[in-house]
């Protein structure tokens, strides 16, 4: 049981942590998420700034 709690945990700070990193990078406005690589990308780009794939 203890061992549960503890993964539940990790995986809420993990969380939080993300959140966290997102709104320290300015990332919460005007970004989406990449169609095929899942990055954060400006919502105006045509392409994606990571796998150059066309949005
Ligand atoms: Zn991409």
């Amino acid at each position: 049981m203890k061992d549960n709690v503890t993964r539940k945990a990790n995986i809420n700070k993990e969380g939080i942590e993300i959140t966290a990193k997102a709104i320290n990078e300015g990332l919460i406005n005007n970004k989406v998420y990449c169609k095929y690589c899942g990055k954060l990308i400006d919502s105006d780009s045509k392409y994606c700034t990571v796998c150059g794939r066309e949005q």
